[in-house]
C-alpha cells in the first residue's frame, strides 16, 4: 500500500446476528430480546482490529441496539468513529408506509444521539432497500436533517434490491442528501459487486482485491460494508433456514476476520463524512 493509494470506506452495519432480514421469519422482532445478545462483543473485535490498524469508519448503528447498549455506541464515538444510523426495527424500506419510515428513523435517531457526541448525518437503509419502490424516502431522510444515505445497490440482477442504472459514485438523491452506493467494479459490461458483506465472505480474497483495484484504478474509492455477526463464527445457527439462505448467511464466517486483516494492509479506509468532505471544491 502506497501512501497516496485512494481513500476507499468502512463501513459497519451495527446489529445483532438475529436482527438480519433472512432470519426474521424465524426470530421475530418481538422475540429480541429474549436472544442471547452477541453484538457488543463482535463490535469491540472489530473495533480492536481497527485500532490495531489506525482505521476510522462509518458505523451505521440500528436503534434497537443503541436503544440496549448505550455503552457500546459511546465506545465507537470514544475511538473516533462516525456514527450514523441503521433505522430503529431493521424493517426494509420496501415493506413500510412513508409514516411508517419516518416514524422509524426518528425513533433511531433519538436514541442513538442521547449516547453519541455527534450530530447523525447517514442513514443505510437494512437489505439496500432504498429502490425505485421508495421515492419518498429521500426527502424523508432531508427533513430528518440527514445529508446523505448510503444505501443503493447499483445493480440490475438482485430480485430484491438495486438500481441497475444508478450512477456508481456519489450523487444526489434529492436536494441536499447525497448517495453514496454500494460498490461494484466494472467488468466488460456488467457490474461486479465488491462491496463487501456476503460477497466478501462468498468471494475468494484474491477477487475482492482485484475488484476493489479495478475500481481504484478507476479513480472510484471502494465502499466497503460489514456487519459484526460476520466475525462471530459461535453465533447460535438457525437449522430451519433454507439451504440457499444458510449458505449465504453462514459461510466463510470463521474465516472474515483474516481477510479483514489482509485487506486493511492492502487499502487505505476512511469514513463517509471524510469521503463526501473530500468531494467539496
Ligand atoms: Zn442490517
Amino acid at each position: 500500500m502506497t501512501g497516496d493509494a485512494i481513500r476507499n470506506v468502512m463501513s459497519i452495519d451495527v446489529e445483532d446476528w438475529f436482527c438480519v432480514y433472512n432470519l426474521s421469519q424465524h426470530i421475530r422482532f418481538e422475540d429480541w430480546d429474549k436472544q442471547d445478545s452477541r453484538v457488543e462483543q463482535s463490535t469491540l473485535r472489530l473495533l480492536d482490529m481497527f485500532s490495531r490498524h489506525r482505521v476510522s469508519g462509518t458505523f451505521f448503528v440500528l436503534g434497537w441496539v443503541a436503544d440496549r447498549f448505550p455503552d457500546l455506541v459511546r465506545e465507537i464515538d470514544r475511538r473516533g468513529h462516525e456514527i450514523a444510523t441503521h433505522g430503529y426495527a431493521h424493517r426494509l424500506l420496501t415493506h413500510m408506509t412513508a409514516d411508517e419510515f419516518r416514524t422509524d428513523l426518528l425513533r433511531s435517531l433519538e436514541v442513538i444521539e442521547r449516547s453519541s457526541s455527534q450530530r447523525i448525518r447517514g442513514h443505510r437503509a437494512p437489505s439496500f432497500s432504498v429502490t425505485r419502490k421508495t421515492p419518498w424516502a429521500a426527502g424523508i431522510m432531508r427533513e430528518a436533517g440527514l445529508t446523505y444515505d448510503s444505501s443503493v445497490f447499483p445493480v440490475g440482477f438482485h430480485p430484491d434490491y438495486g438500481i441497475g442504472d444508478a450512477p456508481l459514485t456519489p450523487y444526489w438523491l434529492t436536494d441536499g442528501l447525497r448517495e453514496v452506493p454500494m460498490s461494484c467494479a466494472e467488468v466488460g459490461s456488467s457490474r461486479v459487486p465488491c462491496s463487501g458483506g456476503g460477497y466478501f465472505r462468498q468471494y475468494p480474497y484474491a477477487l475482492t482485491r482485484w475488484l476493489m483495484r479495478r475500481c481504484n484504478a478507476a479513480g472510484r474509492p471502494v465502499i466497503f460494508y460489514l456487519h459484526p455477526w460476520e466475525v462471530d463464527p459461535d453465533q447460535p445457527r438457525i437449522e430451519a433456514l433454507g439451504w440457499s439462505k444458510k449458505f449465504r448467511h453462514y459461510r466463510n464466517l470463521a474465516e472474515t476476520e483474516n481477510r479483514m486483516e489482509r485487506m486493511l494492509e492492502d487499502f487505505r479506509f476512511g469514513t463517509v463524512a471524510q469521503l463526501l468532505e473530500a468531494e467539496k471544491p
